[in-house]
């Protein structure tokens, strides 16, 4: 990984040349970044940035030099397939993503796709705004997909960027919170955003059950197999788990008390177009707030060491 100089992009036809405000780093940077062969290189990294529009290229309707937009990890999708037709484009198989298959946006400026860019208010920080395009938006999804009523208990499992945002959007769903990590600092910020009951992730299924009675849903925001097996060993009879972090190789599947105890397993990926302008909605009116550490782009290499140690909590935005 390496901080270049690169040409001025050129807006292609169906793209917009945007000066960027901010961009957060994301796990996912680093899971592509640590890959093999990425798909395209040389590749920019960056999938949750807010910028300015400065140029249009052809056929481009959707929005005017001067807007404020948000990129996501979502660069584009087909729109004419079964999934993009049920507004679950997310889910498209011929999707573009920012930062992996498609250019991304920890840039000054980035030629990207117009299709799935949100309109930002102008009076939100970008600093604030950029990680609600990929943790917070992914977050507020995984929240819904738990199902769950207020009043309820939900445990995540996983304090970092998506996991700080999942407790307050649980919260504000009125749903009781229990917060699951390795790092007692963590824990601490998860008190601070909210959540009731804070565990320490070994043995966290453990505690769930014995001093809680079990959990109603289990949200899964951090990649580790180990924490999917908690995560499904601390849910109440009918209990839902939704998982999200990428973690790799199998989780052990307790197969008889999944079908005993009526559990319902589900993935859960980016969320819909209406959650992002929701979530948008959430932060400007102060409801959910990101903790953020701002940086200048030349941190960055240093930055997605510390993420790896698991060293950042809440989420390191690189201001332009
Ligand atoms: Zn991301
Ligand atoms: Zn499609």
């Amino acid at each position: 990984m390496t901080i270049a100089d690169l040409a001025m992009p050129r807006p292609a036809p169906g793209c917009v040349l945007l000066r960027m405000e901010a961009c957060g780093i994301c796990h996912s940077d680093l899971f592509i970044a640590g890959m093999e062969k990425p798909p395209v290189l040389p590749l920019v990294l960056g999938h949750e940035g807010i910028g300015k529009v400065e140029g249009l290229g052809e056929d481009v309707t959707s929005v005017a030099v001067g807007d404020r937009v948000g990129v996501t990890f979502l660069a584009s999708s087909c729109g004419a397939c079964e999934w993009c037709r049920t507004g679950r484009e997310r889910y498209c198989p011929r999707q573009l993503n920012s930062g992996y298959t498609s250019p991304g946006v920890m840039a000054g400026f980035v030629s990207v796709p117009a299709q799935c860019l949100v309109r930002v208010p102008k009076e939100m920080s970008a600093v604030e705004a950029a990680p609600m395009c990929c943790a917070g938006w992914t977050a507020y999804r995984a929240v819904q997909e738990a199902a769950a009523r207020p009043g309820a208990t939900i445990a995540i499992f996983g304090m970092g960027g998506l996991g700080h945002l999942a407790v307050q959007f649980a919260r504000h769903a009125g749903l009781r919170v229990a917060a699951v990590d390795v790092s007692e600092a963590k824990l601490a910020l998860a008190r601070g955003v909210g959540a009731e009951i804070t565990v320490m992730a070994e043995n966290a299924a453990r505690t769930l059950q014995k001093e809680y009675g079990g959990m109603d849903a289990a949200v899964v925001v951090t990649g580790s197999t180990a924490a999917a097996g908690q995560a499904l060993r601390s849910l109440k009879r009918c209990g839902t788990a939704v998982l999200v972090g990428m973690a790799h190789g199998p989780a052990e599947l307790p197969i008889v008390d999944t079908v005993l105890k009526g559990i319902t397993i589900r993935g859960s990926f980016l969320g819909t177009r209406q959650d992002l302008g929701e979530v948008l909605h959430l932060a400007a009116a102060g409801i959910v707030r990101p903790h953020v550490e701002t940086h200048p782009l030349t941190d960055a290499p240093a930055l997605f060491e510390r993420l790896g140690r698991g060293e950042i909590a809440g989420r390191a935005v690189i201001s332009f």
